[in-house]
């Protein structure tokens, strides 16, 4: 099929594009490169350009003959949604509606879309399944719940097929360690212990460890990027005209901040020194999945199910590349 994978070029993005291409799709990557990188998108063409252009977009569905698109370009820190809302808004919502615009004038009707365990907010109730309801409790969970109701509303209105894909905690990087996460600045918990391990930071900050969770810290699901990636391309395949998916992604494993070090310490070998701090806005003290769903419908099973698997793939990563991509530009140099 012809891909247009818009966010190609971040962390998510990347290891979707690889597998599209692995799999003998067309792929075309649309990025502005805001939080992307250029050296991330190997083997499939690179249009720089906005989400917000309509006029481009559709010249670019034509143009290409693009029958499908992938949409991860977002804003996805909860911290900074709570302190700048107005980018998230802008962003994650009404640029997405013009790409929305785009596709129906230019009569693209699949879509799969990545969405959050930040709609849920903080539920009761612990796994979460898509009967859960909805009630975020930041900026940026609302605002990938916005884009949820309209992708059902254009489903039914206009004959959509989509399929929005409530990621956990994507993590981890491809296993043979040439593209993974590299956010500037990195304000992710494994990235950030990894940083320690090399060296890079004195120490990791927990952010509180008076959570209502048997050691006290935030329990999160770690689901590995290239997990989320083979999701995508299944989901891909269920796409039907005014069809609908919604879908939780995890492993259904819960991994608390203080475990997620121990994992790393042990992948590491280093100690990775921590320090305890405030708690950070808008974080749920409990995110765990039941994905019983998605392994129903898309046939999908997590092939890293284990914090550590998930972690020595980061490992392999970060170590090779302590600066990231630009360790890559530079070797190039
Ligand atoms: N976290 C932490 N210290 C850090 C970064 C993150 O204690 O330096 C915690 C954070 O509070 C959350 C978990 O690690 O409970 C995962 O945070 P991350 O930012 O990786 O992902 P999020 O859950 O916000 O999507």
């Amino acid at each position: 099929m012809r891909i247009l994978v818009i966010g190609g070029a971040g962390y998510v993005g990347s290891h979707t594009v690889r597998q599209l291409l692995r799999t003998g799709h067309d792929v075309f990557v649309y990025d502005n490169l805001s939080k992307g990188h250029r050296q991330s998108v190997k083997d499939a063409e690179l249009i720089e350009g906005e989400l917000a252009d309509r006029q481009k977009l559709i010249r670019i569905f034509r143009e290409r003959e693009i029958e499908a698109v992938m949409h991860f370009a977002a804003f996805a820190l909860v911290g900074e949604s709570v302190a700048q809302p107005a980018i998230y808004y802008q962003n994650n919502v009404s640029a997405t509606l013009e790409l929305l615009e785009a596709m129906r004038a230019a009569q693209v009707w699949r879509i799969v879309f990545s969405s959050t365990t930040a709609t849920y907010g903080q539920p009761e109730r612990i796994p979460i399944a898509e009967t859960t309801p909805q009630m975020p409790i930041n900026p940026y969970g609302f605002t990938k719940l916005v884009i949820e109701h309209a992708l059902s509303d254009y489903a039914q209105a206009y004959g959509f097929g989509c399929a929005a894909l409530r990621y956990f905690n994507a993590a981890g990087a491809s296993p043979d360690g040439d593209i993974g996460e590299d956010h500037d600045p990195e304000s992710h918990l494994i990235p950030i212990v990894l940083q320690t391990a090399l060296g890079q930071r004195e120490r990791i900050g927990i952010f509180g460890n008076d959570y209502p969770t048997p050691d006290g810290t935030c329990i999160r699901d770690y689901i590995h990027v290239d997990d989320l990636a083979d999701a995508h391309l299944k989901a891909l395949d269920q796409l039907r005209p005014s069809s609908n998916l919604q879908l939780n992604l995890g492993t259904g494993q819960g991994q608390s901040v203080l475990s997620v070090i121990e994992a790393c310490r042990k992948v590491t070998g280093h100690p990775i020194p921590t320090t305890v701090e405030a708690r950070r806005p808008g974080d749920p003290a409990e995110l765990v999945a039941d994905s019983s769903l998605a392994k129903k419908v898309l046939g999908w099973e997590p092939q890293y199910p284990d914090i550590e698997s998930i972690v020595e793939t980061a490992w392999r990563w970060h170590s090779a590349h302590p600066r990231g991509y630009a360790s890559q530009a530079a070797a190039a140099r």
